[in-house]
């Protein structure tokens, strides 16, 4: 391995012992820049990787919010203000029980990379709040939503940090922090927050952005190999925002999801999950209770699978974890590669631990494509939405849908010709590591070094 990235690897474990996911991360990015650093010594005389894995900023704060039966609860705030060199930090805000920092620190540093990769001048960052949504009245959440906001907002704004959501946090949540954020600063500042709802300054096409670009991605590895989305068959992870737009864009292209999971087990649904009575009932489904998949199959008479994943299915073209981080380990890996289906396309972020993916990417008949690439439509999307909010226009949703298409096939071809560009062949996760790498690098390399 190169010595410098050696060295910063290990600086890394030593600095951030208590951080596992924030580790996973580092690593398996670091050790894919390998040619990148090779042919530029200068990075090192400027310490830019040490730089890079260190965080800007990073905020913690409290939470006090009041339930309905008037008990104070008291939650973890936090925002990671990660890398601002190619503009203002963006990212998603996630609330669920399972956040800490190692959590937001890996997913603001997959987001610095991801965010330069769309091409668009928007830095990296992300936030959230161990507050599990779950169970929680309308009231409830928007009280804990202004709670957050109350702390929050000194630290945002349109040209500071631009927060969106992620798991657990959707326009609801964002259009009340959007509120309390107007509230306290006195200014219709929409640009602050994205992901907000249309009617309250959002953009048009941002909710389905994430799985519409997914899918555009996907359509571009196929046409690599000569072949046509339709009639092709996808085993997906989840049924939230993301699942459901990979379900709409997959339908309307002639594809279908006929696998999908939730935390209680899996779906085989032979049809198609196609019409738009099951693409609306998954959408109620979810938002009574996102821990149970089961009532699709009670509902529309198909199969369920309990405390199982559909990984290793052998009736499907591609798979495309969509549910959260390290849904794929070795094991899993092993019936994937068993399989013989040949795409693996990643969604949601870092969904395979680190040697899962080495092995996966180590298999001769399959491709594997990085979530950092394949989801990036939806921060782009935000991105889109704050350049909306900034002109003070409304484009329409084909406008806002061609603009999303040209960013995915952009990125995906500008991974491509990276890797290629350094003799690694055809590696999208290499790829998308290098052209985000670089455009950060870039940036920070002319802006002096602090
Ligand atoms: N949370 C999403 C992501 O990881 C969206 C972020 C955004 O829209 O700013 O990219």
């Amino acid at each position: 391995m190169n010595p410098y990235i050696e060295r910063v690897l290990n600086e890394t474990r030593a600095k951030n012992p208590n951080e596992p996911e924030f580790l996973q991360t580092v690593e398996e990015v670091l050790t894919s820049l390998e040619p990148v650093i090779n042919a530029h010594p200068e990075y090192e005389k400027v310490s830019l990787l040490e730089r890079m894995v260190e965080p800007e900023r990073i905020i913690q704060f409290r939470v006090v919010w009041e339930d309905d039966n008037h008990n104070w609860q008291v939650n973890k705030g936090y925002r990671v203000q990660y890398n601002a060199a190619l503009g203002p930090y963006k990212g998603g805000i996630r609330f669920d029980p399972s956040v800490n920092l190692s959590i937001i620190k890996f997913l603001g540093f997959e987001q610095t990379f991801k965010d330069a990769l769309t091409g668009l001048p928007i830095g990296g960052g992300k936030g959230g709040s161990d507050f599990d949504p779950r169970g929680k009245s309308e009231a409830e959440v928007m009280r804990f939503c202004q709670a957050f906001t109350s702390e929050l907002y000194r630290h945002i704004g349109q040209d500071i940090d631009c927060p969106a959501g992620d798991l657990g946090c959707g326009s609801r949540e964002i259009t009340y922090m959007y509120g309390q954020y107007r509230r306290l600063v006195g200014a219709a500042e929409f640009g602050a927050l994205s992901g907000k709802f249309v009617s309250s300054g959002g953009s048009l096409g941002r909710s389905e952005a994430t799985g519409y670009g997914a899918v555009y991605y996907l359509e571009e590895v196929l046409k690599h190999d000569g072949l046509d989305i339709k009639g092709k068959k996808l085993a997906i992870a989840g049924f939230g925002n993301v699942a459901w737009g990979i379900m709409k864009k997959a339908t309307e292209l002639g594809a279908k999801v006929t696998y999908f999971s939730g935390p209680d087990g899996y779906i085989h649904d032979p049809d198609g999950v196609c019409t738009p009575e099951k693409l609306d009932f998954i959408v109620e489904m979810r938002a009574k209770d996102s821990a149970h998949c089961a009532p699709y199959a009670e509902k529309f008479g198909c199969e369920f699978v309990p405390n199982q994943k559909c990984w290793g299915v052998k009736d499907v073209d591609v798979y495309m974890p969509s549910a959260t981080q390290n849904d794929v380990n070795l094991e899993w890996a092993k019936k994937i590669a068993d399989s013989g289906v040949k795409y693996y396309i990643e969604v949601a972020n870092m969904p395979t631990t680190n040697d899962a993916l080495q092995f996966l990417k180590e298999q001769k008949h399959m491709v594997v494509a990085p979530s950092k690439a394949v989801n990036a439509g939806g921060v782009s999307v935000s991105e889109l939405e704050m350049a909306q909010n900034a002109e003070r226009v409304y484009w329409t949703a084909e406008e806002v849908d061609a603009k999303l298409h040209d960013i995915m096939k952009n990125i995906y071809h500008s991974s491509v010709a990276a890797a290629e560009r350094y003799g690694l062949g055809y590696d999208l996760v290499a790829g998308a590591n290098i052209v985000g790498f670089q455009r950060v690098a870039d940036a920070m390399m002319v802006q002096g070094v602090f």
